[in-house]
């Protein structure tokens, strides 16, 4: 199986009907730039950019996160890339920008909330990405969005980071692209909104799941009830497709269910055509992609829908994953 998955590396994503599909690699660490490359991916649809500030008592500052990401750039050889600003908190913390301890974490001061913020933590960071932006194709991805205001704050501040820059001498993509993650409920339902100020949107499902269903992503007792089709979930993501289809941006997606193959034909009749993933999973994606028909799962997927509450999702799954 392993052989017959390798020969599908150079195979370009199209479903049997003639859609493409893009397949995109999730990266944590500058290594994963060859398990990308290796497993054939399209693109990178979620660089995670946390790794910079582990392990450390200090701050990286611009120079450092230039580099890193121009080395990044490089080694990905000219396919598109997706650069996640800083998503601090909760899961995932660093001695080198300690937040005050909260009752609530994954609630609390974390992420887009941090960095809007935090200036001096912000600033330096997309300087460093805009002037990334020079090397290759580069996007913006802010985590944790919950609503418009976050992107237009975003926007602006990043408005007057291209004048600074300019005035510097310093080279950069002035059109840069600006995308907002869809991993909270709100932001889902206020997606239509948010697409307006945006040029593309990523579903995360790892924290969208854990915020509608109030299910601690990390929480092994509850870890039976964290489920991707859930129908609220299902809906939040049928929504957010809808609302990038509207205003004709793009949407993808790069939580862990964009990796699993048993929901790729699900997510195909659900009008996703964007996936990243771990890159270890590119080639199983792709492996159903290449048999699917677009046409079929998404009326098939329409007809599910109808009884959406009233249908197993084990029943689902086994109506849209057989021919
Ligand atoms: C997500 O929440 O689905 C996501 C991709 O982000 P992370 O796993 O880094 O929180
Ligand atoms: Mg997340």
């Amino acid at each position: 199986r392993q052989r017959r998955l390798r020969r599908l590396i150079g195979r370009a994503a199209r479903t049997r009907d003639g859609i493409a599909v893009g397949l995109q690699a999730n990266l944590e660490l500058p290594e994963d730039v060859e398990t990308a490359r290796a497993n054939g991916a399209a693109g990178v649809g979620l660089y995670r950019t946390e790794f910079l500030y582990m392990n450390r008592l200090d701050l990286p500052d611009e120079e450092e996160q230039f580099a890193s990401y121009a080395a990044m750039i490089e080694g990905l050889g000219g396919i598109p890339t997706t650069i996640r600003t800083l998503d601090l908190g909760a899961d995932k913390d660093s001695a080198a920008q300690p937040i005050e301890p909260s009752g609530n974490p994954a609630l609390g001061l974390r992420a887009i909330r941090l960095c809007l913020k935090e200036p001096a933590l912000f600033r330096p960071q997309l300087r460093a990405i805009l002037r990334a932006s020079a090397l290759g194709p580069v996007r913006l991805m802010l985590p944790m969005v919950s609503g418009v205001r976050e992107v237009v704050a975003v926007r602006q501040l990043l408005e007057q980071l291209k004048r600074e820059l300019a005035s510097e001498g310093l080279a950069h993509d002035p059109a840069l692209p600006l995308g907002a993650m869809i991993e909270v409920p709100a932001a889902a339902l206020a997606a239509g909104a948010i697409a307006r100020h945006c040029d593309f949107l990523s579903i995360g499902t790892n924290d969208l799941i854990q915020y509608t269903l109030a299910i601690d992503r990390l929480d092994d007792a509850v870890n039976d009830l964290y489920d991707p089709t859930h129908p609220a979930i299902l809906r939040l993501i049928r929504m957010t497709i809808e609302a990038g289809r509207t205003r004709g941006i793009p949407v993808g997606m790069c939580g862990e269910m964009a990796g699993d193959a048993r929901f790729t034909r699900l997510l195909l009749g659900l009008g996703l055509r964007e996936f990243s993933m771990q890159p270890g999973a590119l080639l199983d994606v792709k492996e159903v992609v290449l048999t699917a028909d677009t046409r079929t799962l998404q009326q098939r997927t329409e007809t599910l829908f109808a009884r959406l509450d009233e249908t197993d999702p084990q029943d689902l799954l086994a109506a849209l994953n057989t021919d």
